[in-house]
């Protein structure tokens, strides 16, 4: 690939995550390679080629299975170069757009940190390091490049960056860095909810997840991303709902390190569930049922969230079941277990409630029932239905209040 490149005369490196994680000898994730070819001559090179991007032009080159990122040397934005033509600044400093061509060099100084600005020459095996970045590799430092305010509020998004490969690598975060981090959170106000739900996405789903919640508490960040959730943290510190979240962060982490499929809607609905838990409370006590109750202060609880950090519906509507399911895992009377277990979220709800089980919410006792009732035959399912107590057959419905006259819906 990058051979090709260099045969069609231009230049071109192995940079980012992927020269880092191979430096430190650890399995790169991926390449990106940089090149001063513009994306449509890299096109031209390549015929299985496409031009990408939302905030710059890539071109993406499918190799195989895997799609391999090809960018055009860029430059970083000067405070004074406002005006340049396809560069747009925020009065806070803060990029908006960023799509101009640059040199090598300008490409190392516009990049983040100094340990991902190192550009491996495949041709002889030489890596070009304008910014310091193989001493920081040595010493296990994260630095970010230039004047840390400056390039923390151009894009407030690295401070999440930071945490995320301080996390991954358990480099240290340069002091400047820290110093900063500490004090401006709320940068994050700024950034697009939809980017930040991506950055979450790596944040958590990367194998690292507990290291990175706790440095993001850490640093004063987590309560941007998630005020209810820091909320409901604070209001419990030695209580359950700290020991949630970071038992789901744990879980999500042995799932990657086994190669187990992890999903948002897992991950936002132990996130969150606390947060509701909360809310649904006053209703309640007003004499709402628990059903109703619930799916009101998910609502409200979304709703909130999605100032923050979006989080697509794909996600919101299995999440919701899956708290949903909460309430329903309780009574296992007549089919009820067996349609349970038929249900397409059955499974995810199941480990939901073994993870609220270990954080003393639910009673041993009925995560045991549930994982039993997976396993045996169906003579034995049918044994255990018939063996509960009447309160565990209709669940809820022992201490369940009269249902509320309906209301018009439209009443609302
Ligand atoms: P990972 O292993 O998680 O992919 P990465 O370092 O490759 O880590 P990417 O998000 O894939 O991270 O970005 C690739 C490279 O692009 C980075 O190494 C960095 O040089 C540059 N980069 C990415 N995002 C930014 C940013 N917000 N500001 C400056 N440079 C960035
Ligand atoms: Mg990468």
């Amino acid at each position: 690939m990058l051979h090709r490149l260099n045969s069609a005369g231009y230049e071109a490196y192995l940079v980012g995550g992927g020269v880092r994680d191979m430096l430190l000898g650890r399995e790169p994730k991926d390449f990106d390679i940089a090149t001063d070819a513009s994306p449509e001559q890299v096109r031209d090179v390549f015929r299985n080629c496409r031009l990408v991007g939302r905030r710059f032009r890539l071109a993406h080159i499918l190799f195989g299975r895997e799609t391999i990122e090809v960018a055009t040397f860029r430059r970083a934005q000067v405070a004074d170069e406002e005006a340049e033509v396809g560069m747009e600044i925020e009065e806070g400093g803060r990029i908006l757009r960023d799509n101009v061509y640059g040199t090598l060099e300008d490409d190392a100084w516009r990049r983040d940190f100094t340990i991902n600005a190192l550009y491996y020459n495949v041709q002889d095996f030489s890596v070009i390091d304008y910014a310091g970045g193989m001493q920081d590799i040595a010493a296990g430092v994260l630095r970010i490049i230039g004047d840390p305010a400056q390039r923390y509020r151009e894009d407030p998004v690295r401070m999440l960056r930071a945490i995320r490969f301080a996390a991954k690598i358990a480099f240290r975060i340069d002091a400047a860095s820290e110093a900063f981090i500490y004090e401006n959170g709320h940068l994050l106000d700024d950034i697009p909810a939809a980017r930040l739900f991506d950055e979450v996405l790596k944040l958590f789903m990367s194998g690292h997840a507990v290291q990175t919640f706790e440095l993001l508490r850490h640093y004063y960040l987590f309560e941007f991303l998630f005020p209810l959730t820091d909320d409901s943290l604070g209001e419990e510190e030695e209580g359950m709902p700290h020991q949630l979240v970071l038992r789901a962060l744990a879980n999500t982490d042995a799932r990657i390190a086994v190669g187990k499929p992890v999903t948002p809607a897992f991950l936002y609905a132990a996130l969150l569930w606390e947060p509701v838990r909360i809310a649904m409370r006053p209703l309640l006590e007003q004499g709402i049922e628990e059903l109703p109750a619930l799916h009101q202060a998910a609502n409200g609880v979304i709703e909130e969230q999605l100032r923050y950090t979006s989080l697509p519906r794909r996600f919101s509507t299995p999440m919701v079941e899956i708290w949903s399911m909460q309430l329903r895992l309780g009574s296992r009377g007549g089919r009820r277990a067996f349609r349970l277990l038929e249900h397409p979220r059955f499974r995810a709800a199941y480990d939901f409630m073994l993870l609220r089980g270990e954080s003393g919410e639910v009673e041993q006792e009925l995560c045991d029932w549930w994982t039993e009732f997976q396993v045996v035959d169906e003579a034995g399912r049918e044994a255990m239905v018939k063996n509960l107590s009447p309160a565990a057959a209709g669940g809820a419905g022992s201490k369940r209040r009269k249902r509320p006259p309906r209301r018009k819906k439209s009443a609302e």
